[in-house]
């Protein structure tokens, strides 16, 4: 399903694919690197290669340099230096201060067994006085009826539902490292990125990110959310679930693999090359995915 938003309605475009550095590009994470690629430059927009390195623990070495070569490989060039998440540390902490002055931030004393099975706060935190040196994460207040929802360029109407609207949230962690939410947030929002794609698996995320932006002031982006790739068990292909790492000799097949997932029209067989495959897929990206 598609709405009548399209791309090339909000110039100029900037979009971005933003993997963590967990390690390698295996076949699902591709399709969101060609999808995410393929409509920025279907826009005759910028495509930015941002590295979501914002929880160190989780982080394995040597990862972006096999990303980014894999990229390569592909031919999936991205504008200008990469940006790393980790180096926003002073725009999250004031995201973080504009968070508290709207009064929605709270401090939380829950671990994992006092959370809710939701994951939001299961004690009633925000009615406590917590102090500073006890261990705390701190938490948004998510207000679902002052969030309207919004048209998701692939997969239509999105509202905000009893369903998708968790009470609370976490933004910053009890070890103190900002939490995906919010550097997500602060990071896609307009006008740093006028379009996200991405896997239908954050689908879930995305009314929680509008809600920051909204509390910050900020403007959201248009999102599309293409679905996600299985494997042959019918889980989701993730580093998690041990998705093989892609295979580099044979570039050009798993380009077409991710395009026939896109249900793309096929290149001809005689686009041998990525680049000749990736200027056919520019060409005929289509939105009816
Ligand atoms: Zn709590």
């Amino acid at each position: 399903m598609s709405t009548s938003l399209t791309a090339s309605d909000i110039t100029p475009y900037r979009g971005r694919f933003a993997p963590s550095p967990t390690g390698p590009l295996h076949a699902g994470s591709l399709v969101a690197a060609l999808a995410s690629f393929l409509d920025a430059r279907h826009a005759g927009g910028a495509w930015v290669l941002r590295i979501d390195d914002i929880d160190p623990p989780r982080a394995v070495a040597g990862s972006v340099g096999l990303i980014t070569e894999a990229l390569s490989a592909h031919d999936l060039h991205w504008d200008g230096a990469v940006r790393y998440q980790s180096q926003s540390s002073d725009a999250y902490h004031r995201a973080l201060q504009q968070l508290a002055e709207t009064g929605a931030l709270f401090r939380c004393r829950c671990t994992r067994s006092t959370l809710s099975d939701q994951g939001t706060c299961g004690q009633r935190c925000e009615q406590r006085a917590i102090s500073d040196d006890e261990p705390h994460s701190l938490r948004v207040r998510f207000d679902a009826a002052q969030l309207a929802g919004f048209a998701d360029r692939f997969q239509g109407m999105q509202p905000v539902t009893p369903e998708t609207a968790v009470a609370d949230f976490i933004v910053r962690r009890r070890d103190g490292l900002f939490a995906y939410q919010l550097a997500a947030a602060v990071d896609d929002a307009q006008p740093h990125f006028t379009h996200i794609v991405r896997g239908a698996d954050l689908l879930d995320s995305t009314h929680r990110q509008r809600w920051l932006m909204q509390l910050l002031g900020q403007t959201s982006p248009c999102y599309g959310h293409i679905a996600v790739m299985h494997d042959g068990d019918g889980n989701k292909l993730s580093k998690q679930n041990g998705a093989p790492e892609l295979d580099l000799a044979r570039t050009p097949d798993n380009l077409r693999d991710c395009l026939t997932h896109l249900h793309q029209p096929a290149p001809p067989s005689s686009a041998r090359e990525n680049g000749e495959i990736l200027d056919y897929a520019i060409e005929h990206w289509t939105l009816h995915i």
